[in-house]
């Protein structure tokens, strides 16, 4: 396994440690890199003449398997090799969570507005999941390769298969936590109906402009 750096670690740490009302905020960041992923593959096509784009084969889906307790937001985009696994998703990188970062530092009892505020990235899948499988294939490339964590303190990296270009993001819910004192408790259910997702999709991301598919195995 292969540790976090710090500040990722602590990064997460928050993620999965504060009351967060806004969770629901991760399939906009996951849908979003899915967005980024097509379209850089889309410039490739415009600036490289040996590459062939098939413009209407571009969407990003959404599938869900309620037994298993899985959401899979995947594209067909530019896909990650090893490598750009290992850096994109073992550190924090990206400007906005450098933000984030300096700014927390100053509004210590005021965190939950300011993950809100910044596109805080990759890492908010694990505000909903216990677990997160990448499965990526980079475009040009014959193999596949699997990112997989639960957020703690490390990841591993290992060999996978995909038919094409693009990455599968699975993330598995965490289980439902029960109410205190009369409390409602959280539960994670919304994530795995085509109505919460559909719902989410609309309030986050209308601007998206790759079509948006979704598949929900019924249970
Ligand atoms: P940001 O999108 O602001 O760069 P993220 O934390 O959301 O930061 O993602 C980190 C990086 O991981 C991205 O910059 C990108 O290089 C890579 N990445 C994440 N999701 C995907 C994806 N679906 N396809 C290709 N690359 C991805
Ligand atoms: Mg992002």
């Amino acid at each position: 396994m292969r540790k976090f750096k710090t500040e990722s670690k602590k990064l997460l740490d928050l993620m999965i440690n504060s009351i967060y009302t806004n969770r629901e905020i991760f399939l906009r960041e996951l849908i979003s890199n899915a967005s980024d992923a097509v379209d850089k593959l889309n410039f490739k096509g415009l600036t490289d003449s040996s590459v062939q784009v098939d413009q209407d084969s571009l969407a990003i889906r959404l599938s869900v398997d309620p037994e298993a307790r899985t959401l899979t937001v995947s594209d067909n985009g530019i896909g990650m090799t090893a490598d750009e696994l290992e850096r994109n998703l073992g550190t924090i990188a990206h400007s906005g969570s450098q933000e984030f970062k300096s700014e927390n530092a100053e509004h210590q009892g005021n965190t939950l507005d300011i993950i809100g505020q910044f596109g805080v990235g990759f890492y908010s899948a694990f505000m909903v999941a216990k677990k997160v499988r990448v499965v990526s294939r980079a475009f040009g490339e014959d193999v596949a390769h699997v990112w997989e964590s639960d957020g703690l303190e490390g990841y591993t990296i290992s060999e996978g298969e995909r038919e094409t270009h693009g990455t599968d993001v699975i993330l598995t819910l965490r289980d439902n936590l029960p109410g205190e004192q009369g409390e409602p408790g959280e539960s994670f259910e919304t994530y795995l109906t085509e109505w919460g997702l559909k719902d989410l999709v609309r309030r986050y991301s209308n601007y998206v402009r790759y079509p948006i598919q979704m598949l929900v195995t019924k249970s």
